[in-house]
């Protein structure tokens, strides 16, 4: 017997007395026990906040993209051990791929954002600046700073592993620490990944702690620098969500519920197309992966009326060729569900779902399952339901079986579909299989407001395409309504979510302070060294090289429309110029202006400077006509370190005229040796 511990403020704890015993999936034979765990929960609390958080917030975003990095890597080393673990859960080879490969691919996603993304710093700058008075001296900036608290990640049981670290990882890229909670049927899984990261050292102690079995008071404990994020069912989210204690301290609490989502075969997509092909391909993956345990699976399959036969004969003959039974026998396709407690919930739905819908394929009675010792074992057999009168039936767009189950429904236009779509009240994803652009437009309008996610597919896509059921780090996971409103990943706006949006208002000054990134009209610094004769770490934030002047020509003008081609009459015709509302006559080209600057800043020696890689936010702002002085200043903005040889040095470049006006204002961005 297995006693699955949970590892609490650095120590790993036994369970309790009245530990749940938790079975095999595949032989029914209990061999392990967690919960009721005797642990101090403020004491928890404490060791994370006084000793994960305090590490994680003195390192800089990059220190933590790397610190994900070592881990994903880590991770991808010892995931053998992970695999041989889960199979226990009823999981094939396949479903690995999707928990413990897609958990650290998410950790990867991440590491490489957090390093391309995010400032080499602490603070992350949200939006632009914002000037507050006419002379600039008072200006605003909303900046995001992590949270001083914990994150408290409570899991749903068929994703040990991609669940903990699709939650971990934009929190501790963030700067908080956490503590996972997984569901106790599944807890031993989460327990070995959490072993294996306690071994890496990688992570400083405190920044992540693991309760197996119930919280305790843990939710009654925090406060409103706290987090806690939900992933379960509607019901358990609504009774936590209700927690007194998370609703007094206006405690965020995001919840990622089931839902009822739908795919939709486009009016396009007819038997004998890629497209019809492809649908059935994917809704049959849907049922059949994890055995249909996936938030994001396919409930509801909406077809056009007139295609409703074909796609139900379709499914039956992919179904059939499913074969069910110990995921580590051979020719086994898709394995048990999580426990026997999970196959009579999804029996008794099915039942529920047959007073509106009828069985079309799936015999209960009828199923063989492969493999030995497995008579005990949580299996299902894929079942298909049609629902004739989707606008009168209710359950059909309410009850989630959480199994191998689908229910097929007719549309009669593009409007049904979309109301029938709409009709599961908010949910994680819904596909759309069509090559006909204009369906796509007219459903994705229909339904985007109900979706998390909308996912389209068709011949173009498919080569490259990820799957209606596979959430991807760089895109918001979450939906609303019945999904539980929540959004977590997307790429850094996941990281947001355990971070404080603050608008900080003052001087430049104090705003380049506070942001570590120059403020245009903050104090500037000159130094006898040319700035691109100096190296990543000598540039200093605010270092400002101004230049000698330079005129423009008629001839300079000419010259270059002449080089390059760029004849356009504004530069060439003076009379064609000022009959155009935006010039006095004829002017030099922008282009010319920046190459000009170029020409004034740059130090032509071979140095430190290695590469323009390019220029940002370029804005003209004033014509110049020739006879017109022109000057630069050029000011270091930020540094970014990128390796150990090079950093990214962003400079301001502002243009000025003989009169100090401001010509033309942009972001160079170049590559500085370190
Ligand atoms: P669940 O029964 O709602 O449990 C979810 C989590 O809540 C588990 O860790 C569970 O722990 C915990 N929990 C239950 N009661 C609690 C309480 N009183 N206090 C604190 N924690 C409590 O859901 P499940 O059966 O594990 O998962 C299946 C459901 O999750 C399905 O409906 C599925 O659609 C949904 N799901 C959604 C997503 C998504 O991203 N939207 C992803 C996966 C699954 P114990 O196990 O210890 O009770």
């Amino acid at each position: 017997m297995q006693n699955v511990q949970s590892f609490v403020a650095g120590e790993w704890v036994d369970p309790g007395e009245s530990a749940r015993e938790i079975a095999n999936a595949v032989t029914g034979k209990i061999f392990a026990r967690a919960g009721n765990n005797g642990f101090d929960t403020s004491g928890m609390l404490e060791f994370a906040r006084a000793k994960g958080g305090a590490a994680l917030r003195a390192m800089t975003f990059h220190d933590r993209a790397k610190m994900l990095k070592a881990l994903a890597l880590y991770l991808n080393e010892n995931k053998q051990h992970l695999y041989d673990v889960s199979f226990a859960s009823g999981a094939t080879q396949k479903d690995h791929l999707i928990d413990i490969d897609g958990g650290i691919g998410t950790l990867f996603v991440y590491a490489s954002k957090g390093r391309r993304e995010l400032p080499a710093s602490q603070v992350l700058i949200d939006g632009e600046l914002e000037q507050l008075g006419r002379e600039g001296v008072f200006q605003g900036q909303h900046i995001y700073t992590p949270l001083k608290g914990v994150a408290v990640h409570i899991n749903a049981f068929n994703f040990p592993v991609w669940g903990m670290l699709e939650k971990l990882a934009p929190g501790l890229l963030a700067g908080v620490p956490c503590v996972v909670k997984p569901a106790t049927v599944t807890s031993y899984i989460t327990e070995a990944c959490v072993r294996l990261i306690a071994k890496s050292d990688i992570l400083p102690e405190g920044a992540l702690q693991l309760v197996a079995g119930g919280l305790g008071n843990t939710l009654e404990l925090l406060n409103c620098q706290d987090v806690v994020t939900f992933t379960g069912s509607a019901e358990t989210a609504l009774l936590l969500r209700n927690t007194p204690n998370l609703l007094e301290n206006s405690v965020r609490f995001t919840a990622e519920q089931d839902s009822l989502n739908a795919s939709i075969l486009g009016e396009d997509a007819t038997p004998g197309t890629l497209e019809f092909d492809l649908f059935i391909k994917e809704a049959t993956r849907e049922i059949t992966v994890k055995a249909g345990q996936k938030c994001t699976a396919i409930r509801r399959i909406i077809a056009p009326e007139n295609l409703v036969e074909p796609v139900i004969e379709a499914l039956s003959n992919k179904l059939i060729e499913t074969s069910v039974g110990d995921p580590q026998a051979e020719g086994v396709r898709m394995g048990a569900l999580v426990s026997t407690e999970q196959k009579q919930d999804v029996l008794s739905k099915i039942s529920q779902l047959e007073a509106e819908a009828e069985i079309v394929y799936g015999d209960q009675g009828a199923l063989e399952i492969i493999g030995e010792g497995v008579e005990h074992g949580a299996f299902v057999a894929p079942t298909l339901l049609h629902c004739a009168n989707p606008d009168q039936s209710m359950l059909v767009h309410e009850v989630e079986a959480f199994g191998p189950v689908s229910t097929v429904m007719g549309y009669r236009d593009r409007q049904h579909a979309i109301e029938l779509a709409n009709k599961g009240q908010g949910s994680l994803v819904a596909s759309l299989i069509t090559h006909d652009a204009e369906i796509a437009r007219d459903v994705t309008l229909g339904i985007a407001a109900f979706h998390g996610r909308v996912y389209i597919n068709d011949r173009v896509s498919m080569s490259e395409s990820t799957g209606h059921g596979s959430p991807m780090p760089h895109m918001v996971h979450g939906g609303p309504g019945r999904a539980g409103g929540g959004e977590e990943q997307g790429g850094i706006r996941g990281v947001k979510h355990f971070m404080q949006r603050t608008a900080v208002q003052g001087s430049p000054d104090m705003l380049s302070a506070i942001t570590g990134k120059w403020v245009p009209g903050s104090g500037t610094i000159k130094k006898p060294a040319h700035p691109f004769t100096q190296r990543f770490h000598e540039l200093e934030i605010g270092q400002t090289l101004r230049t000698e002047k330079r005129t423009v020509t008629l001839d300079d003008i000419e010259h270059f429309a002449e080089f390059t081609g760029d004849t356009f009459y504004a530069h060439m015709d003076d009379a064609a110029a000022k009959r155009n509302p935006f010039f006095p006559g004829r002017v030099a080209h922008g282009y010319l202006l920046i190459s000009f600057a170029a020409g004034l800043f740059v130090e032509p020696n071979e140095g430190p400077v290695l590469a323009n890689t390019g220029l940002d936010n370029l804005r003209f702002q004033k014509p110049v006509p020739a006879g017109d002085e022109i000057s630069v200043e050029l000011t270091v903005k930020q540094k970014t370190p990128r390796n150990n040889e090079y950093g990214e040095v962003r400079w301001h470049v502002k243009l000025v005229n003989q009169d100090d006006d401001t010509l033309a204002e942009y972001e160079l961005l170049t590559m500085v040796a370190i």
